[in-house]
């Protein structure tokens, strides 16, 4: 397996410290709002690649954290009247809420930085006791220049950097580049006793004393979005290396971002729209494909067409599931049973194609997670099912099953096409009522009382219900897009 490391800046072979485990640290939200569509970019994609090591046989342990103390929630608390303390609490669990309206596992450990302050505050002591922070009014610093392997990260020189930070100079600060590792507490702010005065963390060293309390001095994968490579993840690394004197992390990873009409989308810029909103217009497993169809190194554009884009694909595949399902199950499991040797010429290709396509899928997500080609294989597969069950020989019938299995497989990782292909009724009396209508609609056709009959079909389609007659049966499903 491959991956490209944004420390040493080329793809390199995934190898984790402990053959077989893989230990993940992934930035988590800032817990003052619903989170936005393009924060869902990592989420999902880390979700997806946790998923895929597991997968292929790997024990993953991955942890997420939540920033529950930050400027951000302090004014958001102000502003709405609440204690940060609440505005935390509200936002953490909507954010629970919204992994799981994307179809997002919660991670093994999700630490609240406000549960880690007696580490936090060992940490930058031991920082301080061998020289590389220091104290100025209750402020804790980090020293950046007695680390020189600051920039390496970012691949920056640390000129450059200068050159940047010096818009804003601090005259308490022995280097403009130098960052807060602790903060002394304002009036009306959050605050925990320390050596240096009562103050709270600062955001970088939130990150590196919960992933180091829980996956170790050296873990395997840190991941987040590009624009936190500076100065976050600059700061993590130098930090950490610095208290610990030795490798921090293995893997750097590191997902492009979501555009709106060419700019970040971001809160600052307001340009944004919450995930939860995204997700109830065009359902998640739309959204999920949207991010998925693109490698996580590309920028993406939000727009409602590639949305509505991905709503078709998805309902492609499924529509694909639920004509399969419906064969089966019109077969009663009989003839399911692959005998490769009764298959059809045309069969035995097909079988080719859907070992191949396997194979394909894994091929693409071993080299840096390009799930945009695993999806392409996986397409072709789609494409070429629909083409093949039209005119199919007896012999081949297992040929269907054997696809239905190897899409619902490969979809798993991506945490995509594990709904049943049958869109379920709303409620359970919805679906005895159109059960009813079905039933006396068949019986007004054998009397032949046509022109009823063809009432009820269509006044159900006013309503989003379509029927569908398929030999004796008859079935029904919803005519929107949106499953989920
Ligand atoms: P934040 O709450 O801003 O710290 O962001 C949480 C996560 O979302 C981080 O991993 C960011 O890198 C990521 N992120 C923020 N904005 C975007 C965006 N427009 N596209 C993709 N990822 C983003
Ligand atoms: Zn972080």
């Amino acid at each position: 397996m491959r991956l490209y490391n944004t420390l040493t800046k080329r793809l390199e072979e995934f190898k984790p410290v402990e053959p077989g485990r893989v230990k993940m640290y992934v930035c988590g939200p800032t817990v003052y709002d619903y989170f936005h569509i393009g924060n869902a970019r990592p989420f999902i994609f880390y979700d997806v690649l946790r998923r895929y090591l597991k997968y292929r046989g790997y024990d993953v342990v991955y942890v997420q954290n939540i920033t529950d103390v930050d400027d951000k929630i302090i004014h958001r608390a102000a502003a709405d009247g609440l204690t940060p303390q609440e505005v935390a609490e509200r936002y953490t669990q909507a954010y629970f809420e919204d992994l799981e309206r994307l179809g997002i596992q919660p991670a093994d450990h999700q630490p609240k930085a406000t549960e880690y302050i007696p580490q936090m505050i060992k940490f930058v002591q031991a920082l301080i006791d061998k020289g590389y922070a220091y104290v100025v009014d209750g402020d804790v610093y980090f020293r950046v220049k007695r680390f020189p392997d600051y920039g390496r990260l970012s691949g920056k020189p640390i000129d450059e950097l200068l050159a940047g930070a010096r818009v804003e100079v601090d005259e308490r600060k022995e280097n403009p580049l130098d960052f807060a590792l602790w903060k002394r507490a304002k009036p009306g702010e959050p605050r925990w006793p320390s050596p240096w005065g009562e103050g709270r963390p600062g955001w970088h060293l939130e990150c590196s004393v919960m992933s180091i309390s829980l996956l170790g001095e050296t873990f395997d994968l840190h991941g987040g979005g590009t624009d936190l490579i500076f100065p976050h993840h600059e700061n993590e690394l130098a930090q950490s290396e610095a208290a610990a004197a030795r490798p921090f992390v293995r893997y750097w990873v590191h997902n492009e971002l979501l555009k709106f009409q060419g700019e970040k989308m971001s809160k600052s810029l307001g340009n944004f729209e919450y995930a939860r909103d995204v997700v109830a217009r065009y359902g998640k497993e739309a959204v999920r494909y949207f991010y998925l169809s693109k490698h996580y190194r590309t920028p993406i554009n939000f727009s409602p067409e590639a949305m509505a884009d991905a709503q078709r694909a998805v309902e492609r595949v499924y529509h694909l599931l639920e004509e399969i399902d419906y064969e089966q199950k019109r077969h009663d499991g009989r003839g399911l049973k692959l005998d490769k040797r009764r298959l059809t010429r045309r069969g035995k290709e097909f079988l080719r194609l859907i070992e191949q396509t396997r194979r394909e899928f894994i091929e693409h997500l071993d080299d840096d997670f390009n799930t945009a080609a695993a999806l392409g294989a996986l397409f072709e597969l789609v494409k070429e099912a629909n083409v093949f069950r039209q005119q199919m020989a007896p012999e081949d019938l297992p040929l269907l099953k054997l696809t239905y299995d190897l899409i619902r497989e490969l979809g798993g990782p991506l945490g995509l096409f594990q709904e049943s292909p049958w869109r379920q009724a709303k409620s359970e009396l919805e679906g005895q009522l159109i059960g009813i209508l079905i039933d006396v609609r068949n019986r007004l056709r054998t009397q032949k009382e046509f022109e009823l009959a063809d009432q009820i079909r269509t006044r159900l389609k006013e309503l989003g219900i379509e029927l569908k007659d398929k030999g004796e049966e008859t079935i029904w499903s919803y005519l929107s897009t949106d499953r989920s």
